[in-house]
């Protein structure tokens, strides 16, 4: 059969299976489904270089959704599940052909509010502004504010172990989700029942936990719900004398056992982006809760900070209070980079890594200084802290180049893959985990093996148990050839 007459057929049959209204046909969304934000340079001067889906398909309903997979999984057809857009890991681009995307947007409705049992039921497609919005209005709160709060939707949360920056007192999406609905690759609905606890054999939440839609299609979720009370926010901010010095009073805080919702530590290449003015690394925290709760939180805090001869408090708090209530992005402001990378050829990139206490430093210095030796046309590179556990933290390496001497489309194979590697290493020497929170899609699949180790086997079987026809986004976390491989 050629191509066109494939792409016809699979066409025809989704047309039997929802209706012609919800499926996309239109060349440039076509387009632009095929990739996502990590090949954001090429993008912007509309070059698209990854393989288009057949179709964007718009399921009503979880039956629908069971209908699409049953079918695709039948014929071979690769399905790239999607919500809000926002990965940046490659996780929506598709290894194999031929492929459609089944994008969740239409499941957006609020399921359930139980206020008694402090839970929220969503539909996979509801934006988390949404959710949070419709529950601050009711003194409620997820929790739940990474920056992309404006872009992403609940379904894509769960599915990439999603962050938010309040997480220390919150927790991550793992600590907030209760139970799911989600269909398998065979189109079997299944459900996880919503339970404060459980000991009744392994957790099985954590199989959609970052499966990135590798697994199946999360088409409901319920999440824990918490008081709202931003009248209680303390904000402490200070500068410190260096990085490590400044990781150790993160770990101070932690040990001791504070939970603040905010615990961040940026060096000067990262805040100067914010503030040029700054040359030194800065701290900043913020507490909440209830009253008590925060007031001691906030005091704790300034009693471990002082005990430091290399800390200084900063005044006024007005400016870094304004910028933290304006740091998360909405589609205006992806617009308005895409908007600079067309006049300019500089290309500003995260990743995010986690780490233990006992590394996390050197591989900030690591990685700095090679990237600074190691990469051309730098412009920058820092990093920010801003996750911690009693144990590690993270660390969001942000970082900047030109791209003086190649096409936008061969960016990436020139800067962002061997400046990822070198993070990867670095990461990986120092027992740290390449990613704290984007997932890591088909960008830094190939290192799979390397940050899982003796375990790598179980995850293959795991995949290969689920998804034996491996049609569910294909090559995303285990890259194709190691698929194939008989390693297991
Ligand atoms: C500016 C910016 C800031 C960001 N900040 C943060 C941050 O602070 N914290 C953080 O954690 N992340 C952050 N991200 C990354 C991204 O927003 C998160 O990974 C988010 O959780 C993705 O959700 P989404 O709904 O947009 O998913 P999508 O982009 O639609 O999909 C992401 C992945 O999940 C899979 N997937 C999507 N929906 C489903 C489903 N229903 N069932 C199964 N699999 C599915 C997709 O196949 C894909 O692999 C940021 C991204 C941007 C662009």
């Amino acid at each position: 059969m050629t191509e066109a007459l494939n792409k016809e057929q699979i066409i025809s049959r989704l047309q039997e299976l929802v209706t012609s209204k919800q499926i996309d046909l239109d060349a440039d969304h076509l387009k632009k489904a095929s990739e996502d934000f990590y090949r954001k340079y090429p993008q912007a001067h509309q070059i698209y270089t990854a393989a288009r889906p057949v179709a964007i398909v718009y399921p009503n309903n979880t039956a629908e959704v069971a209908r699409i997979l049953k079918y695709a999984n039948e014929q071979g057809i690769n399905v790239i599940a999607r919500t809000g857009n926002s990965s940046i890991e490659r996780g929506l681009e598709s290894a194999r052909e031929p492929h459609i995307i089944v994008d969740g947007s239409h499941l957006n409705k609020i399921v359930q509010l139980d206020v008694e049992n402090q839970q929220l039921t969503a539909q996979a497609g509801l934006p988390l502004v949404i959710a949070e919005k419709y529950l601050n209005d009711k003194h409620l709160t997820t929790g739940h504010l990474p920056q992309s709060q404006p872009l992403a939707d609940f379904g894509g949360l769960v599915a990439t172990r999603s962050i938010g920056q309040l997480s220390t007192y919150y927790g991550g999406i793992e600590d907030l989700l209760v139970g799911l609905e989600a269909v398998m690759a065979d189109g079997t609905i299944i459900r996880i029942k919503n339970e404060p606890r459980r000991s009744v054999g392994p957790d099985l939440r954590h199989l959609f936990l970052g499966s990135e839609g590798a697994l199946a299609f999360i088409t409901e979720v319920t999440v824990k719900v918490f008081p709202y009370w931003p009248q209680n926010y303390h904000y402490l901010a200070y500068n410190v004398a260096t990085m490590r010095a400044g990781f150790q009073i993160l770990r101070q805080v932690m040990v001791n056992g504070y939970k603040p919702s905010i615990i961040r530590l940026y060096d000067p290449v990262d805040w100067s982006q914010y503030f040029p003015e700054n040359k030194q690394p800065i701290l900043i925290f913020r507490s909440e809760g209830p009253k008590k709760i925060s007031d001691a939180t906030a005091q704790g805090i300034q009693e471990i900070v002082q005990k430091s001869s290399q800390v200084t408090p900063i005044q006024p708090l007005e400016p870094i209070i304004d910028w933290f209530q304006n740091l998360t992005w909405d589609q205006t402001n992806v617009d308005q980079e895409v908007q600079q990378m067309q006049k300019l050829p500089y290309v500003g990139f995260t990743t995010e890594i986690a780490a233990p206490w006992s590394t996390v430093a050197d591989i900030f210095e690591a990685v700095t200084t090679r990237v600074k030796q190691e990469i051309p046309n730098l412009l920058g590179i820092g990093g920010h802290s801003s996750h911690s556990y009693v144990n590690g933290t993270n660390i969001y390496f942000v970082y900047a180049f030109k791209v003086a001497d190649v096409a936008p489309e061969e960016e990436m194979a020139r800067y962002h893959d061997p400046l990822n590697k070198i993070i990867v290493e670095e990461t990986l020497k120092h027992q740290g985990s390449i990613s704290h929170h984007h997932g890591i899609g088909k960008a830094r699949a190939p290192y799979i093996k390397q940050e899982y180790g003796s375990s790598y086997p179980l995850l293959k079987k795991l995949f290969l148990c689920f998804d034996p026809q491996n049609t569910m986004n294909a090559g995303n976390i285990i890259p194709l050839q190691f698929m194939n491989e008989k390693d297991t």
